[in-house]
């Protein structure tokens, strides 16, 4: 039977209790909002006492589905302040989730200001000193704790930044290789440092497994789910080939990608650091350690992870994803794709969010701190971060702090939180979904995308205006799928292929001895954005939080030349009734 375990930092202990009814067909992103809902005052400090974090794996997560590793982390955050939810792959999850752990609910704050370590096995759970991990990066941490515990344990840690409790510091969950590349990365629940944990070792060895209530049910779902993965293109193809950067070539044709802080929607040097760029260098032109069709954990069968070798072929970083690529890359106006690499590989070992980092640099790049397209400047600032100097505690602030600092204007950020790879003139329903989603602005959140550009799920104008049923669909699908488990890049197939969707549906059903339907867990993914927005309301947010930044409607974006122009009223009719 699951557990939820219990982690209270104040009286250092670790106690299992019993999973609640209403918790028991919840998992992931459902789980953790609603625990966060229920258990957090709205109106607290995100970084006292009273906040909590909470590690949930999905509802499939440590079962023999495919791409099911998704590991959830949630709380109040210190950069939006409101509820956030996000997710990362890796191996730790799964590892939660067989040792029939259903949350990790970290509470209170360590009195002594201390940084711990909570190792958890089949034994049992228990707090330990930190010591000399206090103050390492991740590659080190990753590194140390591989040497010191057996069975290759899954790590969930905070680096630098989450110690210094920056509001852009995101969490590590570490890969089948323990590159600790994997990142919960957005709203500042780095900032988990201010509990006083550093890391979550996991071992899930002789560990209860998971339990499915309907077994054939589950069979079906995931056969049909692992089918519609292998017929889509996207899938089976462009991701396992290009990773998420096959992107950037689409989406600066589509004229939407943020270039030079959100100044122009096409890039020059777009495909120096494009996916098909990283699959040649990896592949073709230095080999060595590089790898394209890289897996950040057992059992995923699309393998969207890359590695990216040094000059010489050695280990640079895993993975080179679109969102990092976009963020260090066009919208720094740098297009070397040596100096991106190093810029997420920074980030990974101080521990903060790529998306947060480059947009935050792209603010300070716009007020002349260093000028866009200075690879070594970039880097620069972002060492300046890790090592807590006054401009890194800046840059380390985010990009709305950055843009005060600095007296910028052009900020992209909603909630506080920066805009990830898609600019919103040019594409508007993914502004609907940046402006209503109550993570602020999040792709992930709500990716209208999907069929604005890519032609998946339906075909849609991306300059049509009327996008709030669009967007409330996306956001209701999307809360569901942060609830399974399963890896998003599996939504390109489902979206397309309707024997996929209910594969996803039925194994996760099966799970849980339900048997849902598609429209059961639109049903549920509505439930979950409702639970969170009603928590962003006690917490303080109104309408005027649902709303792009005002350069937006008055500054036109090259090369079309579009202003966001959604009325309030189709943003507001988005989560009305
Ligand atoms: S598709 Fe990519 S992000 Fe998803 S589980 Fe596989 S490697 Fe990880």
């Amino acid at each position: 039977m699951s557990r939820i375990l219990r982690v209270n930092m104040t009286n250092l202990t670790a106690q299992p209790e019993v999973v609640p009814e209403k918790y028991e067909t919840l998992g992931g992103r459902g789980l953790t909002s609603t625990i966060v809902a229920d258990e957090v005052p709205a109106t607290c400090h995100p970084l006292g006492p009273n906040n909590k974090v909470v590690f949930a794996p999905g509802v499939v997560g440590g079962t023999s589905a495919p791409n099911c590793g998704r590991l959830s982390v949630g709380g109040k955050s210190p950069l939006t302040g409101g509820i956030k939810e996000a997710n990362a792959g890796g191996i730790a999850g799964q590892k939660i989730a067989r040792l029939g752990i259903k949350a990790i609910v970290v509470e209170g704050q360590a009195p002594d200001g201390k940084l711990h370590v909570l190792r958890v096995d089949k034994n049992g759970a228990s707090l330990l000193r930190a010591g000399d991990l206090a103050g390492k990066g991740m590659y080190e941490v990753d590194t140390l704790i591989w040497q010191r515990y057996p069975n290759k344990p899954g790590v969930i840690g905070i680096g630098p930044a989450g110690e210094m409790r920056m509001v852009s510091a995101g969490v590590s969950v570490n890969d089948e290789e323990n590159g600790p590349g994997r990142y919960a990365g957005r709203g500042g629940l780095g900032a988990v440092g201010a509990k006083g944990l550093k890391a979550i070792v996991v071992d899930d060895a002789g560990g209860p497994g998971v339990t499915v209530a309907d077994a054939e049910g589950f069979r079906l779902g995931t056969k049909k789910l692992a089918d519609a993965i292998a017929e889509h293109p996207i899938t089976s193809s462009s991701l396992p080939n290009y990773g998420t950067a096959v992107l950037v070539n689409l989406i600066n044709e589509a004229g939407g990608l943020p270039t030079r802080n959100f100044s122009s929607g096409r890039f020059e040097g777009a495909a120096k650091v494009s996916g098909e760029m990283i699959n040649e260098v990896a592949t073709k032109i230095r080999k060595g350690a590089g790898r394209v069709s890289h897996p950040c954990h057992a059992d995923c069968i699309i393998k969207c992870s890359n590695v990216y070798p040094k000059p010489d072929g050695s280990y640079h970083v895993s993975a080179i994803e679109y969102e990092s690529a976009y963020a260090f890359g066009p919208d720094c106006g740098i297009d070397d794709l040596d100096a991106v690499a190093e810029l997420v590989r920074l980030s990974n070992d101080i521990g903060v969010d790529t998306i947060e980092a480059g947009a935050t640099i792209a603010v300070a790049m716009e007020a002349g701190v260093v000028p866009f397209g200075d690879g070594p400047g970039a880097i620069r600032l972002l060492e300046e971060v890790g090592r807590g100097t006054p401009l890194g505690r800046i840059i380390g602030s985010g990009a709305v702090a950055a843009g005060r600092a600095f007296g910028v204007t052009r900020v992209p950020a909603v909630k506080g939180q920066a805009m990830p790879a898609y600019d919103p003139r040019a594409i508007k329903g993914i502004g609907v979904t940046y402006a209503t989603s109550p993570m602020g602005a999040d792709h992930t959140a709500g990716y209208t995308v999907a069929p604005e550009v890519l032609g998946v799920g339906g075909k849609v104008d991306p300059f049509d205006v009327s996008k709030a049923e669009l967007s409330r669909n996306f956001q209701a699908l999307t809360a569901f799928i942060d609830l399974t488990g399963y890896c998003l890049m599996a939504g390109f197939a489902v979206m397309y292929i309707a024997s996929g969707l209910e594969g996803m549906v039925g194994s996760t059903s099966a799970v849980v001895g339900k048997n849902w339907t598609v429209e059961d867990a639109v049903n549920l993914g509505t439930q979950i954005v409702r639970t969170e927005r009603e928590f962003n309301e006690r917490a303080g947010f109104t309408k005027a939080d649902d709303r792009l930044p005002e350069f937006m409607k008055y500054e036109p974006l090259p090369p079309h030349n579009t202003v966001f122009d959604v009325s309030d009223e189709e943003l507001d009719a988005v989560h009305a009734g």
